[in-house]
């Protein structure tokens, strides 16, 4: 469906859960969060009977999320019914990668069209400090078990902080030389937790990899939903993207909205605006009433972030990243 300002809303992130098996400090803090109960989450038949609502609104497209997905229990059961609604073209789904050794192969099984894994350094002591837990090589392990087993949509996601990773971006970015992997820089952005630490620019980063793998070539071809820029260089097998919310903000194409774990209707990334839809699942609204509601939000999509400006304050989402899923 169009929003008011005419773009097309085809694409939406939905978190499975708030919970994660690591705590990256630019994402959750350590400690006093509070986690959302159970029962203050969407069942799977909750957000089976959503996707249908929104893919009959023009939603073709899903990315699962979190929180953490993976730690769902029955998270392919989801997946399948997912994929059997007709107008919904792609599942795919954004992980830390912990849990795809033991995962990855059933995943695939239930139909996931892609995997976005999170990855911010190959230094096993820094991965330890930044996520909070030892478990670098659990990763490593996902993304060989993906190649392994031919899976042809693979991304990692890297966020490039100066005080976490900056000496690691080249060695990432090897991922793509290597494989058939497209690697993409997201550039932090001002939410939660992330205030404490500082982003780096993407020309920072072009220059560091053309000294090391040599010049790049702007690629306009398009992979994924979002909004990347894409480079290819000498002798890569994939694509090395940027998404830059910040220095490139990207909202008057934006194809997008979410629905956070415990159902709220979130129509972008900065604000509150949006609509709790778990309450009307849970008062017995009828789809024809729902799906009203959800029409109306969504044509009422604010027409920009203004991250980038710190006189706007009116509205703002106080949710942290794992609360809304990135
Ligand atoms: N746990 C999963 C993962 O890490 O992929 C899914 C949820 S996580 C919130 C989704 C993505 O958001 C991750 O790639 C993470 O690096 C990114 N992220 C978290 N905080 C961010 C921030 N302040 N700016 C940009 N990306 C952020
Ligand atoms: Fe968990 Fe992902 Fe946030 Fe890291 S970025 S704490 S893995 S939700």
């Amino acid at each position: 469906m169009l929003d008011q300002f005419g773009r097309t809303i085809d694409y939406m992130r939905i978190s499975l859960t708030d919970r994660c098996n690591l705590c990256c400090k630019y994402c959750m803090p350590e400690t006093g969060v509070e986690q959302l109960g159970r029962k203050d989450m969407l069942s799977y038949e909750e957000i089976i009977r959503l996707a249908k609502i929104f893919a009959g609104l023009g939603i073709k497209k899903i990315k699962l999320t979190g929180g953490e997905p993976l730690i769902k229990l029955n998270i392919c059961h989801l997946i399948a019914e997912l994929k059997s609604i007709p107008q919904i073209e792609q599942v795919t789904i954004t992980t830390n990668g912990i849990l795809l050794p033991k995962m990855a192969k059933d995943l695939i099984s239930a139909g996931i069209d892609g995997f976005n894994i999170s990855l911010d350094t190959l230094d096993r002591e820094k991965f330890h400090q930044l996520t909070r837990h030892d478990q670098l090589s659990n990763v490593i392990q996902g993304i060989d078990t993906l190649l392994a087993l031919n899976c042809e949509n693979i991304k990692i996601n890297c966020v490039p902080i100066e005080e976490v990773n900056k000496d690691q971006l080249v060695a990432i970015a090897g991922f793509a030389q290597k494989h058939p992997i497209s690697v993409r820089f997201i550039e932090l952005m001002p939410i939660g937790m992330a205030h404490d630490f500082t982003a780096i620019e993407k020309t920072t980063i072009v220059s560091m990899l053309q000294k090391k793998y040599g010049k790049s070539f702007p690629w306009s071809g398009h992979l994924g939903n979002g909004p990347a820029t894409y480079y290819s260089f000498p002798r890569f097998k994939g694509k090395i993207g940027f998404i830059e919310a910040m220095h490139n903000k990207f909202c008057t194409t934006c194809n997008r909205i979410r629905l956070t774990a415990n159902g709220f209707l979130k129509l972008c990334l900065q604000y509150d605006k949006g609509v709790d839809l778990k309450d009307l699942l849970r008062n017995q609204k009828n789809d024809e009433d729902i799906r009203a509601v959800i029409e109306q939000n969504i044509y009422k999509k604010p027409q920009e972030h203004h991250f980038n400006d710190d006189s706007v304050v009116e509205g703002q989402d106080l949710r942290k990243m794992f609360q809304v899923g990135g």
